[in-house]
């Protein structure tokens, strides 16, 4: 017969492989991390419905991230306007937002980190000496190492301030993504050691980004396809820093009729919350999610767009979203 004290055993047993398998399900925490260099526009609205989508789909949590590290770069009111836009769209965030501006320490942390595990190494060539002496990559210059391994007396002398580079492998970092597949980059051949903190003071996106995904514990990542080329250093700072690899999914650009991605240099128009009700049509169709019936309010199409979610119809390709003249 079995004891009164064996069933209470089997039960906590029971009850505890439920939570956790309960826990791995619901482990999913999302975010959109929005730049205040510019106010939200049609492209914007895209990353911010598919990681929206994507989250709440897999019941998971989605957090909003103010990427203000760049000072000079930023408009006065954006985050505010940002902010605003996305309530009046009807996205709802967990969590209060986060801002980059506020999160130095963390920053601080890691580069020390990378500091004692000698990954990273200070560099005073200027901009000009980066460009004249190094080679074209795929994303810029790839810097000839010349700082790499100085002895720390030559380099220190200096009462220039240097910026921190990361060593980087010479080998391919790769990673499967939920909508391009698989992607591979050579980070010594086609990036070279690139810059975590600049001589300037202010900290790289690369560093930053790493280090807030992980602290906030994001484990999805839904962003446009112009940072799919940032991804393998991003994993590459995830490995060198011990942090867990989050899954990723790029989406398609979205295009003006020249071709190019609509951006501030493009001159994108801002989002006109009078105009959420279509603009979320607009782009549910880009995400071949079937068009909705009629609604009272932006927010009813965001639940359409949960309810019917699929990230294997996301186009891979680019979106033009004008008429293109004949
Ligand atoms: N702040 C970046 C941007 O606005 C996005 C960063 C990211 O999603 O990793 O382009
Ligand atoms: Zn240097």
């Amino acid at each position: 017969m079995i004891g009164f004290t064996d069933f209470t055993e089997c039960n906590v047993i029971q009850i505890t492989l439920f939570y956790l398998i309960y826990r791995k399900r619901r482990m999913y925490i999302g975010r959109f991390a929005p730049s205040p260099t510019g106010l939200l526009h049609i492209g914007s609205l895209l990353t911010a419905v598919a990681s929206y989508a994507d989250a709440r789909t897999h019941g998971g949590r989605w957090l909003v991230r103010m990427e203000d590290l760049d000072p000079p770069r930023e408009i006065a009111g954006a985050a505010a306007n940002i902010v605003h836009t996305l309530e009046a769209f009807g996205f709802e965030w967990d969590d209060g937002i986060v801002c980059q501006s506020q999160r130095h320490d963390l920053y601080r942390e890691a580069l020390g980190y990378l500091k004692s595990h000698d990954l990273v190494y200070p560099c005073y060539c200027s901009r000009r000496e980066v460009q004249a002496n190094g080679h074209a990559g795929v994303d810029g210059v790839v810097y000839n190492r010349h700082c790499a391994n100085l002895p720390l007396e030559r380099a220190a002398p200096n009462t220039k301030i240097p910026a921190w580079r990361v060593r980087v492998p010479d080998t391919e970092v790769m990673f499967e993504d939920g909508i391009v597949g698989q992607y591979n980059q050579h980070l010594a051949r086609d990036i070279g050691d690139f810059v975590l903190l600049r001589a300037d003071s202010y900290w790289a996106y690369q560093l930053a980004v790493v280090v807030d995904d992980a602290k906030q514990g994001v484990t999805h990542i839904v962003r446009g396809q112009d940072l799919l080329i940032s991804t393998p250093r991003q994993i590459y700072l995830q490995r060198c820093l011990g942090y867990a690899e989050p899954h990723y999914a790029h989406l398609p650009l979205l295009v003006n009729k020249h071709g190019q991605k609509w951006s501030k240099q493009t001159l994108a128009p801002p989002l006109d919350v009078q105009k959420a009700e279509p603009l979320l049509r607009q782009v549910l169709g880009y995400l071949n999610i079937p068009p909705a019936p009629e609604v009272d309010k932006p927010r009813d199409l965001l639940a359409w767009a949960v309810k019917h979610w699929q990230m294997a119809r996301v186009p891979k390709q680019a979106v033009c979203t004008e008429l293109i003249p004949k």
